[in-house]
């Protein structure tokens, strides 16, 4: 599986995930020792929103909105299960602040974003017409 970063409006600002979302795991220490494995997004919650940037588009996962324990809980980096106060980290959360110069590599143009919709647009347009041609007589 290939690993891209992503995303994520968490409240009012807008974190990078070097990893991407769906491969954002808890950070916490199991009572056995090791890192905990489940992730934190135990189902899908939200949905990705497009947002322009001073440099670009930009595509998010969109948990803004008022503050939550959801937020707060993605923010700590913990999976629901240790999701109480109680708990050991075993390493710092992932989140690194959303630049869009120093992360550029997530941000796209209009003309890119464009090109993108015509691209799908087309190949859309073409599955769905049966294809036809000539009997030989
Ligand atoms: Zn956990």
């Amino acid at each position: 599986m290939t690993q891209r970063a992503d995303l994520v409006l968490l409240g009012n600002r807008i974190w990078y995930l070097p990893d991407g979302v769906y491969n954002l795991q808890c950070i916490a220490r199991t009572r056995r020792g090791p890192r905990c494995r489940r992730p934190v997004e135990g189902s899908q919650i939200a949905y990705w929103s497009q947002m322009r940037s001073t440099q670009g588009l930009i595509t998010v996962y969109d948990l803004g909105g008022p503050e939550n324990e959801t937020l707060r809980r993605w923010r700590e980096q913990h999976c629901e299960l240790h999701d109480t106060p109680d708990v050991v980290d075993f390493s710092s959360p992932e989140w690194e602040p959303f630049d869009p110069v120093r992360h550029a590599a997530v941000v796209t143009s209009l003309e890119e974003q464009v090109a993108e919709y015509t691209r799908r647009l087309r190949r859309d347009i073409t599955e769905e017409w049966q294809p036809w041609s000539p009997i030989p007589m």
